[in-house]
Order: structure tokens, then C-alpha cells, then sequence
């Protein structure tokens, strides 16, 4: 099969010939149609994730089950599927709990801890592998069909775990990004009102099209003013910070109203200040948000099956153009999600 390989971290691809990985006792493996490639997978490539050389990334796939391994009862040979990116025991009190991205026996990422979705086949455990439902386009789409596992399902769970209901104020801190503009989309789709921040302003255009009510470009004015200026002063419900820098968690703590809720999802390691008065009088709550439940990646593809939304994938690009595609995405010069065509 062809993959590309990242042989050093830091290094480029090197797109090369290996032998077809064959399915064990419980496996599956999956042809490869499309591969997301986002922020995510573009720290490994830079070397700001270490994993085990050589290693071949990706996860966001749409593909069609080429081979089963004995055991593997949820599957067949021609299924359309994409994948699930946590490699869970599938049997702690947290698998067992819907909430297996806390799995105690986290098994690391796919692309990360096990090769991914960069080569025409990948061989995962078959119960990383998610049936695509009838009803979506998989084979005229499969850009957008292969990202529904991320781009949209890390957006679901936001929505459930701040419990984004139609009445609330929701700001999207980042929101220019391949996941902010998903997390607009999808806050707009809960029928929030959306407040799209972002520091670059030519994304703006493209968070208004994704449903953004406003906008703010947190470079040029106080983002805390600018958040309590829209809401008459009495604070946003929700902000959800895909930064998590102490530049933007503290000022969004600040623009919290009443009953306040901020999410994190960055994994930045930088602190937070947050004042008990404020959390005990407006009963605020912090919390953070680890990508999604397979039952979340179930019901995104569902979602998006029934034409309620579509994923923004601006460019698909081949194997061969790899390095400046992920060259772009490190720059932030992308819009939404761009992937790779692999087979
Ligand atoms: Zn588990």
C-alpha cells in the first residue's frame, strides 16, 4: 500500500510502498477514500506530539471495510465506515458510561499510538470502525462524510456538556478554526445566538456564513467588554475557548452572566483565574470538553444524514501535496477542514 510516513519528529512525509497491514483477532481493516487533516494530526507532524517512528497519522477517514480479522462480529467486508479516534477498553465504568474519552485504560490516539488514516489501508480494532449510515453521500463526499467523526462530533458534545439550550448566548473563542467554525455551526443549529471571536479577520466572512449572529475581533477591542456590550451587560451563557489561553480563558470567565458556563478545549497547560465570589454568586461553572462518545460520532453522522448540516471542507487535496497542505494548516491559512485523497 502507499503511506505517508513520518520517519523523525519534524520531518516530512515520505510517501512510500509498505506491505498491506493484515487484520488479527478482533481487527478490521478499512480502504481508505479520505483523510481529514487538521490541527490535531498537524501536531504530530510538527513534532509537538511525540509518538513511536515511523508513524503514519490521520483519523478523520471515510473508507470501505477491505478485510476482517476472527472475532469481529460488527462489521462486513464492503461497509462504509469511518473511524472513532480513542483507542477505549470498551469495559471500565466509564466506557460502560458513555463517556469513554475518561477511559481508564486509554489505549492513546489512532495516527498517534497505532498508524492512521495517511495510507490507502489501515488496520484498527474493529470496534474503532463507525458504520456510515444510508442517506449520507459517502461515495460523492467523502471529504466531508470523513471529518462528520470530529469536526462535528466534538462540537455535539460541547453542546451536551454546557447543556446549549435555544435561549442562550454562546461565544466561540477561535472560532475561525476548522473546529470553531464547526462549534459556530453547531451552536447555531442548538439555535443559540452565536458571538463568533477570532483574532483574524478574514475568517469572519465564513463564521457569519456558519451562522455567527456577531463577531468579534478580539486583536482590536477588550474581548470581556465587547462580550458584555452584546449581551446589555448582563454577561454571555456560554463560552466555549478552543485557545484555553490565560489571554482568553480569564477574559471569558469575566464575560460569564448568571448561570455562566465556560469549556475548554485547548490543552494548553496555562492557568485560569477564577474568582469563588463570582463562581458562587453566578453559580458558574468551568469545565472541559475531550473530543466525543462513539455514540456522539453515531448521532453527528446522523445529524448530518438527515441535511440538518454539512461540513466546511474547502480544499481536498492528493497524497503527493501533503507537506504545503499541512504547511497551510500550521500557518492557519485554511478555512474550516481540508483532507487528503488517498484511494
Ligand atoms: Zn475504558
Amino acid at each position: 500500500m502507499r503511506a505517508l510516513v513520518l520517519e523523525a519528529p519534524g520531518k516530512p512525509f515520505v510517501l512510500k510502498d509498505l506491505p498491506d497491514p493484515m487484520p488479527g483477532q478482533g481487527e478490521a481493516v478499512v480502504r481508505v477514500i479520505t483523510c481529514g487533516a487538521g490541527l490535531t494530526i498537524q501536531h504530530v507532524r510538527a513534532g509537538r506530539v511525540e509518538v513511536d517512528y515511523p508513524r503514519i497519522i490521520g483519523h478523520e477517514i471515510t473508507g470501505v471495510i477491505e478485510a476482517l480479522g476472527p472475532g469481529v462480529s460488527n462489521l462486513k467486508v464492503g461497509d462504509p465506515v469511518t473511524a472513532y479516534f480513542y483507542l477505549t477498553c470498551g469495559y471500565c465504568r466509564w466506557c460502560r458510561m458513555n463517556r469513554e474519552t475518561l477511559c481508564e485504560n486509554f489505549g492513546g490516539y489512532v495516527g498517534r499510538a497505532v498508524d492512521g488514516g495517511y495510507a490507502e489501508l489501515m488496520k484498527l480494532p474493529a470496534e474503532n470502525f463507525i458504520k456510515i449510515p444510508d442517506g449520507l453521500d459517502w461515495q460523492g463526499h467523502p471529504a466531508e462524510v470523513g471529518v462528520i467523526c470530529d469536526a462535528i462530533a466534538t462540537p455535539v458534545k460541547v453542546l451536551r456538556r454546557a447543556e446549549v439550550t435555544p435561549w442562550d448566548t454562546v461565544a466561540v473563542i477561535g472560532a475561525g478554526g476548522g473546529l470553531g467554525i464547526h462549534m459556530v455551526m453547531m451552536a447555531k443549529w442548538a439555535h443559540a445566538r452565536v458571538i463568533a471571536v477570532d483574532v483574524v479577520a478574514d475568517k469572519f466572512a465564513t463564521c457569519r456564513e456558519a451562522g455567527a449572529d456577531e463577531v468579534v475581533n478580539a486583536a482590536e477591542v477588550d474581548l470581556t467588554e465587547a462580550l458584555l456590550d452584546l449581551t446589555h451587560g448582563k454577561g454571555v451563557d456560554v463560552v466555549i475557548d478552543f485557545v484555553s489561553k490565560t489571554q482568553t480563558l480569564n477574559p471569558g470567565f469575566q464575560a460569564l452572566g448568571r448561570g455562566g458556563r465556560l469549556v475548554s478545549l485547548g490543552g494548553t497547560g496555562e492557568p485560569i483565574t477564577a474568582t469563588p465570589s463570582k463562581l458562587l454568586n453566578n453559580e458558574s461553572i468551568i469545565m472541559g470538553s475531550r473530543y466525543a462518545t462513539k455514540q456522539e460520532v453515531i448521532d453527528s453522522l446522523d445529524i448530518v444524514a438527515r441535511g440538518e448540516v454539512w461540513p466546511l471542507v474547502t480544499e481536498v487535496k492528493p497524497m503527493e501535496e501533503a507537506e504545503d497542505l499541512h504547511k497551510r494548516v500550521e500557518t492557519g491559512e485554511v478555512t474550516g477542514r481540508v483532507a487528503l485523497k488517498i484511494g
